[in-house]
């Protein structure tokens, strides 16, 4: 069966090593040079539908989360505080939201700011039993691409629709096929914040925002805050769980006394859209190993050109491939070591999308000949062509390996 965990091992992307900790792998090289590619595409993606990246720190104060009431409705899912002295206590942030009410308390706040989209990739933790942690799927400390969008309340149900745009290309070029869309809602119990008549504008906004759009409701799955639209996957096992997400949250704008100058001069309320395209990276590329197999689309490939010589001759022209292909951008390594045959075979055991073949006879003519993943392979061809072809399918972001 498909498990992320031994793709995982065999493709050297992350490990597990219980001296650090179960719940928190370390992603080697070829893992973290694939989550680069996705965190910078995603990044451009966030920065070309108008948000403002920030960094912020992974723990803050308990007086912090006291105000967010993370601590009164989530402390459970929490690491107990460090405290530091008598009156200083530290909390591992369980979310990002509290520091982001911050970013936007910083300066005063017109109705021409709004929306303002505060978008960070940032870690956060989560005291996961042991029992429960495999791989990336479960972990207790979380990379997550969040961003929380403050709107006036007649902005909301746009800006919930132009998240949801954003989440199916973001899907579309990742290779995320979603098994469904869920609203979920509040349940009996307790333990949720804010009055019936925000939770019931909140649904409103939702369903509102979901026109057209197969979905299921979920009694009990919302979040303290609010109601949520959860964007569902399915694993190789067949367990479901949420990647993406969008939230709305008419709370935390109360407890952090956040506000806004109308165009008449007037103090109102903005609302938190909590939101996060693609989810934690950890869960993503549990995901993404298991529905690929672990053979990314290019664009995202630790590895995307292997150049194969053939013997000892043409090694400067291998040399020289390896150096053009690494100024334009790809990500490359030459393979010397074992016969040509062998060199193959490992590289589609990892997975690679292009294999490049150089031998006396290309050498002489500066070409290359290109194996693709899966074993076709094109005529010899002009070095400058062969990194035009991969150049071209990697900015497109293809699911090919040929334009
Ligand atoms: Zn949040």
């Amino acid at each position: 069966m498909i498990d992320h965990r031994r793709l995982g091992r065999e493709l050297d992307l992350f490990v597990s090593d219980p001296l650090a900790g179960a719940g928190l792998p370390l992603w080697l090289p070829a893992g973290a040079a694939a989550r680069h590619a996705v965190e910078e595409y995603v990044r451009e993606l966030e920065r070309r539908a108008g948000y403002r990246h920030v960094v912020t720190p992974p723990l803050g104060r308990r007086e912090l989360f006291e105000l967010s009431g993370h601590l009164g409705y989530f402390a459970d899912d929490m690491f107990p505080p460090m405290r530091l002295s008598a009156d200083d206590e530290f909390v591992l942030r369980p979310a990002l939201c509290p520091h982001h009410a911050l970013v936007y308390r910083a300066r005063g706040r017109s109705y021409r700011d709004l929306p303002l989209r505060v978008a960070e990739l940032g870690g956060m933790y989560r005291s996961e039993r042991s029992g429960v942690l495999g791989g990336l799927s479960r972990v207790r400390a979380i990379s997550l691409n969040d961003s929380h969008n403050f709107c006036a309340l007649e902005q909301v149900g746009e800006e919930v629709r132009d998240i949801l745009r954003l989440i199916r290309e973001a899907h579309a070029a990742l290779g995320v096929r979603p098994a469904g869309f869920r609203l979920s809602l509040r349940g009996p119990g307790e333990k949720y914040v804010g009055d019936d008549a925000q939770w019931a504008r909140a649904e409103d906004l939702l369903r509102a925002a979901l026109d057209g759009v197969e979905y299921t409701e979920a009694p009990g799955e919302a979040a303290f805050y609010g109601p949520k639209i959860d964007i569902q996957i399915v694993d190789a096992a067949g367990r479901e769980s949420t990647l993406s997400t969008v939230q709305l949250d008419f709370d935390k704008p109360e407890r952090f006394d956040l506000s806004y100058t109308d165009s008449g001069g007037a103090r109102r309320r903005p609302v938190m859209v909590h939101r996060s395209l693609v989810g934690s990276m950890e869960r993503l590329f549990a995901y993404l190993i298991e529905v690929h197999e672990g053979a990314f689309p290019a664009w995202y490939a630790p590895v995307q050109l292997m150049v194969l010589p053939i013997d000892d001759g043409p090694a400067e022209a291998a040399d020289a491939l390896a150096a053009e292909a690494l100024a334009a951008g790809l990500r490359v390594e030459v393979e010397r070591a074992g016969s040509l045959g062998a060199r193959i075979r490992d590289a589609a055991r990892r997975r690679v999308p292009y294999v490049g073949v150089v031998g006396p006879r290309e050498a002489a003519a500066g070409e290359v000949s290109l194996r693709l993943r899966g074993g076709r392979v094109l005529d010899p061809m002009p070095v400058a062509d062969a990194l035009a072809v991969i150049r071209g399918v990697v900015g497109s972001r293809s699911h090919v390996l040929l334009p």
